[in-house]
């Protein structure tokens, strides 16, 4: 049974395409360089999954979904990998599916591209299809980082994505930027703020660089190693106050910070990654996507061959799966909802879960990591750049 009732509320629709042109060095997501031949069979397989997802949820004893009403999507991201190296009539066929299954009525329909894969006739083919958003991994304005980790595009193609995507009627982007790059310093940092500044994306995602056994990157500078730039690599300290940098001089023009790692001009924060915060139901379809039906996860096998083989037989092969209980549902709760910046109420997940909170929540607030105003508690501002400090000690 699901732990929490979410009849009536909206769905998000992920799409997951797996295929990059070549693999970042820091890149530490299921995703792959795989010959385009297969990327017709594999957007078959997705519109497959998507019309048949009842029949295949059922097979595969999915029990909280069957007892769902219908829903219809509010949302459809595609994402990656680079789903932007797709033909344009791949993705409009994969939205048609979405709308075919899940209604007509997506407000917000994302596209995740890469910069140099943004062609005149490409940009004007995905605004026709419907897409109204596009989230572009631009990563850093300075060719010397972009080179470093194997980034095909380089400072110019930037600009001409946007002329491009603004000319074909899609000015609604996010750019994506990532603090900590090899070769970063303060001073290419603030210019690629400063770049950013100048084109005014709608909205702006800024990661701070993971190093962990999933990269090559991250296990070279693990493991004490020199390649792929790791001498090159800025310390912590320096990442953090680069985070900060952005706090400052993002606010400074108008954005609002409304997710740890997220800021939006007024009217543009991303509807899609808001569900998840918020822990309203998503479907995920491909490779490696996951889904969440409000009491399990589950995520498709990761292989995109495996995957396209198990939908040609009409079954799902899931890599992960788990009914999320009460305690943990709290615990999301919690740590999703701290994660935005205007913080939760305490008293309605007090009563969904018939808990009190007050001992957990108080000492952290008499330290001065997260703050208390009438029953809404946020994380103290002063603490966002270390807030998984403050998680640690919260779901402890
Ligand atoms: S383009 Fe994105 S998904 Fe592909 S390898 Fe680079 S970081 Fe990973």
């Amino acid at each position: 049974m699901p732990s929490v009732n979410i009849a009536g509320q909206n769905l998000g629709v992920y799409i997951q395409v797996p295929f990059c042109q070549s693999k970042c060095s820091y890149c530490n997501f299921s995703t792959g360089v795989f010959p385009r031949e297969i990327f017709e069979p594999y957007v078959d397989a997705v519109c497959r999954e998507i019309a048949e997802h009842e029949e295949l949820y059922r097979r595969a004893g999915l029990a909280a979904w069957q007892q769902q009403p219908r829903f219809a999507a509010e949302t459809i991201y595609l994402g990656g990998g680079t789903p932007s190296l797709l033909e344009p009539g791949d993705l409009a066929r994969l939205l048609d599916a979405v709308r075919q299954a899940f209604g007509n009525a997506a407000a917000e329909i994302t596209l995740e591209a890469d910069p140099e894969t943004v062609s005149v006739e490409k940009a004007r083919a995905w605004r026709s299809a419907g897409f109204n958003r596009i989230s572009l991994g631009v990563q850093s304005f300075a060719d010397t980082e972009l080179k470093a980790v194997g980034r095909r595009h380089r400072r110019a193609d930037i600009f001409t994505a946007i002329e491009r995507l603004e000319a074909a009627g899609l000015g609604n982007v996010s750019f994506d930027l990532i603090a900590g790059l090899p070769h970063q310093t303060a001073e290419t940092w603030q210019s690629s703020l400063g770049e950013l500044l100048r084109l005014k994306p709608r909205h702006v995602s800024i990661y701070l660089l993971e190093l962990d056994e999933g990269s090559r990157l991250g296990r070279e500078a693990l493991g004490g190693g020199r390649r792929y730039s790791v001498p090159a690599l800025p310390d912590d300290d320096q990442a953090a106050s680069f985070y900060e940098t952005a706090c400052a001089r993002l606010a400074a023009h108008g954005y609002e910070h409304y997710e740890i790692s997220n800021w939006a001009l007024p009217g543009f924060r991303s509807r899609h990654n808001l569900k998840y915060w918020r822990r309203e139901p998503y479907l995920g379809f491909g490779a490696g996507a996951h889904s969440f039906d409000g009491g399990e996860r589950w995520a498709n096998t990761h292989d995109p061959v495996v995957y396209a083989a198990a939908m040609l037989d009409a079954h799902l092969v899931l890599d992960e799966r788990e009914t999320v209980d009460r305690g943990q549902a709290l615990e999301e709760e919690l740590f999703l909802g701290l994660r935005q910046l205007e913080g939760i109420e305490l008293a309605p997940i007090e009563r969904r879960y018939q808990v009190n909170l007050d001992e957990r929540v108080r000492p952290l607030v008499d330290e001065g990591l997260i703050e208390m105003n009438e029953g809404r508690v946020r994380l103290a501002p002063s603490r966002i750049a270390v807030s998984n400090e403050v998680f640690v000690r919260l779901l402890d």
